[in-house]
């Protein structure tokens, strides 16, 4: 065993951060700052050209007030979010609990409608990519990934336009972030994936064709807390869409005072994108490592509500070869996490065009299986699909991602 590796066999060094040493009053200060240095990602106000507005992504307060703007009681707001969000309505001439003359008011001053689908492709294993053009002309894209088995699937929606993290492995990553999304927009996404399967009205309970959220799309969730809450805020309310907390998970690259925020607020799934056992490498392949290093992101992690009440928390962890996929790697993973109700997501690197990384061999991505396994976390591999059409993780990108005429 070299040196190196032996070393790994050890507890791994954990930098101290002064700032981790007063987590409540240093995150406040922390979430001011990234939602200061965010502010100008923001997105476009959502109203059309002719200054209609967009009800998708309002919440029930703002609908009320929207609504109120033009003289209408409160009660309107339930039925329309209930036409919008129980029957899928993108038209108001469709809302026959609404008077004509009524309907006709709503569409003078607003609009229901889904970001446009520039592009579909079904992959042979089923997966469906969506290229979603927004209305200033950027893009972002969403997947939903069929479950092989049952009638249920996953959908990967995207938060951003690009991503401010440049993840080594990951293709957004070489996509500068052009803005964030908007509550309408990744709310819309999801509604969207919907009509295509025509799945409305919202189904009752948990059978149905898109079953869970999985925040894993383009960007990072927690650089745009407030939109992305908003949006699951949505398809969480009972009266609509109505999907529990527990099948939307939230993956992020490690902000830990966002972490915190998402635990407290909004209780969903967390997956963290932890990749390595040494802050030497972490900082190499996700390099917000180095301002939230190892040790705080595990720390967030135990502090994360559902970690307290058994929720299993989530660690994706993609596997290189040569680079993070060896034994004793394993075995430094299992002592970090110790403690955590956790479950290991090992994901075969997706390659790229361009991408600098291979794939670990079946052998490795076993082994290593099998020790964090027999360390008692369940250890799955996550199968790649979607990859003939660049739909698999880490592989999205936007060509265009520019303003229309820009
Ligand atoms: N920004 C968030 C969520 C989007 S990425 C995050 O980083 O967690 C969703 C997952 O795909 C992350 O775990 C990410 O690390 C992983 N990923 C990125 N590029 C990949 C690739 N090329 N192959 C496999 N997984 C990749
Ligand atoms: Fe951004 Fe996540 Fe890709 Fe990193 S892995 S560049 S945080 S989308």
């Amino acid at each position: 065993m070299s040196a190196e590796v032996a070393a790994l066999d050890r507890v791994p060094a954990r930098p101290q951060t002064p700032a981790a040493d007063t987590p409540a009053d240093w995150g406040e200060a922390e979430r001011a700052r990234i939602r200061a240095k965010i502010a100008r990602f923001a997105p476009p106000p959502a109203k059309g050209p002719d200054g209609r507005v967009e009800l998708v992504g309002l919440s029930r307060e703002e609908l009320v007030a929207a609504l109120g703007g033009i003289g209408e009681p409160a009660f309107r707001a339930k039925q329309i979010w209930h036409w919008i969000y129980h029957q899928g309505a993108t038209d108001f001439a469709r809302m026959s609990t609404i008077a004509k003359p009524l309907q006709q008011k709503l569409s003078e001053h607003f609009t229901v409608t889904r970001p446009e689908v520039a592009a579909v492709q079904t992959s042979t294993d089923s997966t469906r990519k969506f290229l979603f053009r927004f209305r200033d002309g950027r893009e972002a894209e969403s997947v939903y990934i069929p479950d092989r088995e049952e009638d249920r699937g996953a959908v990967c929606l995207s938060s951003q336009v690009g991503c401010t993290l440049s993840c080594r492995f990951c293709h957004t990553g070489t996509q500068v972030l052009a803005r964030n999304l908007g509550p309408g927009e990744i709310v819309g996404q999801f509604m969207a994936a919907r009509d295509s399967y025509g799945e409305w009205p919202s189904p009752k309970g948990e059978a149905r064709l898109l079953s869970t959220i999985v925040l894993m799309g383009m960007g990072e969730p927690l650089y745009n807390y407030d939109n992305v809450a908003a949006a699951m805020r949505i398809v969480m309310d009972g009266e609509g869409i109505g999907l529990s907390r527990r099948r939307i998970t939230l993956s992020t690259s490690g902000v830990v005072p966002m972490m915190d925020r998402a635990g407290a607020e909004l209780g969903v799934n967390l997956a963290v994108s932890l990749h390595a056992v040494t802050d030497e490498l972490r900082d190499e392949l996700v390099p917000l490592n180095r301002k939230y290093p190892i040790k705080d992101v595990i720390e967030a992690c135990r502090r994360y509500p559902s970690a307290s009440n058994a929720r299993r928390i989530t660690f994706e962890y993609v596997m290189l070869k040569g680079v993070n996929d060896s034994a004793a790697e394993a075995r430094a993973l299992v002592r970090l996490i110790a403690g955590i109700p956790a479950k290991v997501n090992l994901i075969p690197f997706n390659p790229w065009p361009g991408s600098p990384y291979e794939t670990s061999t079946p052998a490795a991505i076993g082994r290593f299986a099998e020790i964090v396994n027999a360390a008692g976390f369940s250890s799955p591999v996550r199968t790649p699909r979607g990859r003939d059409i660049l739909a698999a993780c880490g592989q999205l990108r936007t060509a265009a991602g520019k303003p229309s005429g820009g």
